[in-house]
């Protein structure tokens, strides 16, 4: 059986709708080992169509072509594939060397291509390249190199994977005399080993080299002269190194093509931190907000939390929702409580595990409406609430807690009018039921919240009997209805067994855990407004990859028909873009996480100095998320260039320039 036959080979080129050219004849040839055959021809006769068709780089012609019985016509995408990979070793006239990959990496790469083991790779690579007397120059780049040198190169790439056939179109066209001959020499050892060498030349003197001359002219066979001055002694094959460890039928991996991604990256540095830079902006400032919104509620629940004795149970009249398009009035909501009726007060005590219920009043104004006034000096009040087992001692920091006819003042309070105020007396009035009513009493001490809690202590209040309240309102024939309820409860157990009972009742619990989770609805509704702004940068800067990455693939056409002539399949190119995608976003989304932690140690140092708190808490879940979503979106954005590097006809990459 023939190594290759051509069987009526025809080849037409369409132009346009109407018109095409039909670039090969009828052409029926057959081929055996160990030939060196030169195909000569004007320019434009139809060589390198021939060479093509033959290299499995076009498979639309009519006729048969069979390698070793099979006809290549018939094979699908994969088939055709894994025979350039496997049977076909390409040298091109202009050696299409990847300029950014050192020599043995060059080599390499078609070991690459079929998944061989990093270090099997370098030692056939080494191997092939001292056979064409290269092997001092394997670190170097192919610009560091000459014509022939880069030429013997190729053919060093060309036989790595061992294949049957070679195929050098117009290989010597470039060189000069003299390196002509070393590349001639080095071709006809190889035909010499028993392949199959098919060369495309202009020269007559490289035509005298072979052991076969092929004249084409206007795609039609005219000439078959075999050359009985060149014997080829093919009788004793010497077996090449690289047969004993071929890899057959293996593929790209996935590291491959991380690595060759990273290589291709480090190639355009400057380029791709730019971009880097700019998707992290995005990463960071999704990160950014999310945090700042956690941070922002952890301070609020660590400030309702404080402000709670675990024995008692506070509880009001459930709200309505805040309608948040009237900030004015949800705010005069928040403090305006509904009041309880003797029957809920009956309820509430039937609960288990409730020893005694507390009536309790509190009114937290948002407008000036509450005054204290001590000599001259009048504080506006913003808090206002009857004593109860919640305001233990520990509640105070200076004098006692309020026997009858006295309150106390909080910090702030305390301020405003000096330290000799406490013993003193003061005139209250307070807006009770839409109705003010005033009253004298002593300062007993001052109150503060606890560590956690500088907003109480900040906000100015004052804290009495119910008792007291009570009687300030009979003096006016009104009674006092209560808007708190204080639950004493067993043990802290039962505590959290009440909480659950009285929100399923309906009811709420205390002011601060009312108007926190009110706070904490607004918060979340402005951390997803946030977030999704920042978000819209996270788009714009996937648009930059896919522009960059689509610049890319333009700029790499040929690199890519070159890749595809030695084997790589349409899915490996594309594995190639997607990975320099993945790594883009990996790299973009470390460096945006690594942004917002640089800039949450600023902004929590200055927000301990000032409220004693951490204001951006990054938690692990977002770290993972600002990486998972900055690769997700850089390979979703490099899709799109991938797919168009993949779908690139191999000749017609290779033809660009
Ligand atoms: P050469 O012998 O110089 O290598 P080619 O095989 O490249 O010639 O081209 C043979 C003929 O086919 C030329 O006339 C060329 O213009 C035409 N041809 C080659 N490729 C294409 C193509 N992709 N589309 C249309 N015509 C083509
Ligand atoms: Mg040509």
């Amino acid at each position: 059986m023939r190594l290759l036959e051509l069987k009526n080979i025809n080849k037409t080129y369409k132009l346009n709708e109407t018109q095409s050219f039909h670039a090969l004849k009828n052409i029926n040839v057959s081929f055996n080992k160990g030939e060196l055959v030169s195909i000569i021809g004007e320019s434009g006769s139809g060589k390198s169509t021939m060479m093509n068709l033959i290299g499995g780089l076009d498979s639309h012609f009519e006729g048969e072509l069979l390698v070793e019985g099979q006809n290549i016509g018939a094979f699908t995408e994969k088939q055709l594939d894994a025979y350039r990979k496997d049977q076909i070793g390409f040298v091109f006239q202009n050696c299409n060397l990847i300029p950014h990959l050192s020599i043995l990496e060059n080599v390499t790469i078609a070991l690459t291509l079929s998944n061989v083991d990093k270090k099997e790779r370098i030692a056939k690579a080494k191997e092939a390249l001292a056979q064409v007397g290269l092997e001092k120059h394997i670190n170097k780049r192919p610009n560091q190199l000459s014509g022939g040198q880069r030429q013997r190169v190729a053919i060093a790439r060309a036989l790595i994977n061992d294949p049957e056939i070679i195929l050098a179109d117009e290989p010597t066209g470039a060189l000069d005399s003299e390196t002509t001959e070393q590349v001639l020499a080095i071709i006809k050892e190889i035909a010499q080993k028993g392949k199959l060498v098919i060369m495309v030349t202009h020269s007559e003197k490289v035509a005298a080299h072979s052991s076969r001359v092929i004249q084409i002219l206007d795609g039609e066979i005219i000439k078959d002269i075999t050359n009985d001055a060149v014997v080829l002694d093919a009788s004793s094959p010497t077996e090449n190194v690289t047969t004993s460890a071929k890899q057959k039928g293996q593929n790209l991996s996935f590291t491959s093509a991380i690595l060759l991604a990273a290589n291709n990256m480090k190639q355009k540095l400057k380029r791709n931190i730019l971009v880097a830079l700019g998707v992290s902006i995005g990463i960071m400032s999704v990160v950014s907000m999310l945090s700042l919104g956690d941070g922002i509620k952890a301070y609020f629940n660590s400030m309702i939390e404080s402000f709670m004795n675990p024995l008692v149970v506070e509880v009001s009249m459930k709200q309505e929702a805040l309608d948040l398009n009237d900030p004015m009035a949800a705010m005069q909501a928040l403090g305006a409580k509904i009041p309880f009726k003797e029957e809920n007060l009956k309820e509430l005590s039937e609960i288990e595990g409730v020893v005694e219920v507390e009536k309790g009043f509190q009114y937290i104004s948002m407008t000036p409406t509450n005054t204290l006034v001590y000599g001259d000096k009048t504080s506006n009040l913003m808090g206002l609430t009857s004593m109860s087992s919640v305001i233990t001692e520990s509640n105070v920091a200076v004098g006692h807690l309020p026997n009858t006819g006295e309150l106390l003042i909080n910090k702030s309070v305390y301020e405003e009018f000096g330290e000799d105020v406490i013993g003193q007396t003061v005139k209250l009035t307070a807006l009770i039921d839409n109705e003010p009513v005033t009253g004298e009493f002593v300062v007993s001490g001052v109150y503060t919240a606890g560590e956690n809690n500088t907003m109480a202590d900040l906000n100015n209040s004052v804290y009495l009997n119910y008792s007291d309240l009570e009687t300030l309102l009979a003096d006016q024939n009104r009674t006092l209805e209560p808007t708190m309820a204080y639950l004493v409860a067993t043990d802290e157990t039962a505590a959290s067994d009440i909480k659950t009972t009285i929100t399923h009742l309906g009811y709420g619990g205390s002011t601060q855990e009312v108007m926190g989770d009110q706070l904490i609805t607004m918060l979340n509704i402005l951390t997803i407004v946030l977030a999704g702004i920042a978000g819209i940068s996270l788009l714009v800067s996937s648009i930059m990859i896919l522009v960059v990455l689509y610049i890319s693939v333009v700029e790499r056409t040929k690199e890519i028909g070159l890749l595809r002539a030695i084997g790589a399949r349409s899915k490996d190119v594309k594995r190639i873009f997607v990975s320099e995608a993945f790594l883009i976003g990996l790299s973009s989304g470390t460096l945006g996480l690594l942004t917002a932690i640089g800039l949450s140690l600023v902004v929590n140092h200055f927000s301990m100095e000032a409220f004693n708190m951490n204001v951006m808490i990054i938690t692990p879940a977002y770290a993972i998320f600002g990486i998972v979503m900055s690769t997700i979106v850089s390979i979703i954005a490099g899709l799109f260039p991938a797919k168009q590097a993949a779908k690139l006809d191999p000749v017609d990459s290779l033809r660009t320039e």
